[in-house]
């Protein structure tokens, strides 16, 4: 019985060896780092911030690839159906844990068909609003949401997406129902409130604040708990200062991988993530946009997926209390 246990015990661990050893010389090819929105926006810049960071840890070429659409949930789906070999990844944000309370049929699930590989990023939002908006502080804006109820436009990246659920809450608490405009992405959607096609925008400070300190956009208040410390944004109430009491959000992001990706492979990209996090220059630049780079144990994909299931339950209350749902 023993040695039949010990053959078993040897055999698995053989085959362990030959896996590991199969995947030595991981990655061969470029890496691809799916994003499920449009290019230009602050999902996209931080995953070509991080595509450039993890080239030399992973001495390979990795590429962003934009498949946009429905509030991220294609681009995650695309990720979730992929071949499981550490060459399809995906970078997405909060929505993650916002869609399966959002969406009556989501095309995958997300606690069990993705790896976790670790939280990146996290960056609070502004409320932006388009340049010749009648109102120049959040006192004025509240007053002309309610004057004008039902007629304010308010853009997004799509059910689900870290703008929609911003609006959700505002709207929310303003009682006061806006016009959901969606795009595939904020970028798109930030050209149109620059023009004055949509009046309004929750957007993250990665995004808003080149256009904000260009004076192409009217900044009402930010979604962190705390006032920002960037000059363009220090005079900047937080939203619950400046009357939403409670209004609190902060956008993260996370890789993925498919479900199945063999585990030496998985252990290769989280030490390199954790490595390209430490690059001064990656660092640098989500600084000056506001952004903070996780260094805690949110890193571990156990915390990483532990993060995602709370914030599934958080913001899954806060969506059926809302009444919103997506097909
Ligand atoms: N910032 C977007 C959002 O509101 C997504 C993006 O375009 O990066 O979710």
């Amino acid at each position: 019985m023993g040695i039949l246990k010990n053959k078993v015990a040897a055999a698995a661990i053989g085959l362990i060896a030959a896996t590991s050893a199969a995947w030595a010389d991981y990655p061969e090819k470029p890496v691809v780092l799916v994003v499920p929105f449009a290019a230009g926006g602050p999902s996209d810049k931080i995953a070509r911030d991080l595509a450039e960071a993890l080239r030399k840890p992973l001495a390979q070429t990795v590429i962003v690839d934009n498949t946009a659409g429905a509030g991220g949930t294609i681009g995650a789906a695309r990720v979730a159906r992929a071949t499981p070999d550490g060459y399809t990844l995906l970078v997405h944000h909060i929505g993650m844990s916002t869609a399966p309370a959002l969406y009556k049929k989501l095309p995958y699930k997300t606690l069990e068909d993705f790896e976790y590989l670790g939280l990146i990023n996290e960056a609070p939002s502004t409320l932006i609003g388009k340049p010749g908006l009648a109102a120049n502080n959040f006192a004025d804006l509240r007053k002309w949401i309610s004057a004008n109820e039902g007629k304010v436009n308010i853009a997004n990246a799509g059910v689900g997406s870290a703008s929609h659920l911003c609006g959700l809450i505002l709207q929310a608490t303003l009682s006061s129902k806006m016009t959901f405009v969606p795009y595939k992405g904020t970028a798109p959607a930030m050209t149109d409130l620059m023009g004055g096609q949509v009046d309004l925008m929750c957007e993250q400070a990665t995004n808003a604040v080149p256009q904000i300190e260009a004076k192409k956009v009217k900044v009402f208040g930010v979604t962190s708990k705390q006032r920002m410390a960037l000059p363009s944004l220090a005079q900047s109430p937080t939203l619950a200062e400046a009357g939403l009491a409670g209004f609190e959000m902060s956008v993260w992001h996370g890789v993925y991988a498919p479900k199945g990706t063999p585990s030496a492979v998985l252990a290769r990209l989280n030490g390199a993530i954790r490595t390209a996090l430490k690059d001064p220059e990656l660092i640098k630049r989500q600084e000056v946009l506001g952004v903070r780079v996780v260094t805690d144990s949110r890193l571990e994909p156990a915390e990483h997926k532990k993060y995602v299931e709370a914030e599934m339950t958080r913001w899954g209350k806060i969506i059926k209390d809302s009444g919103e749902t997506a097909d």
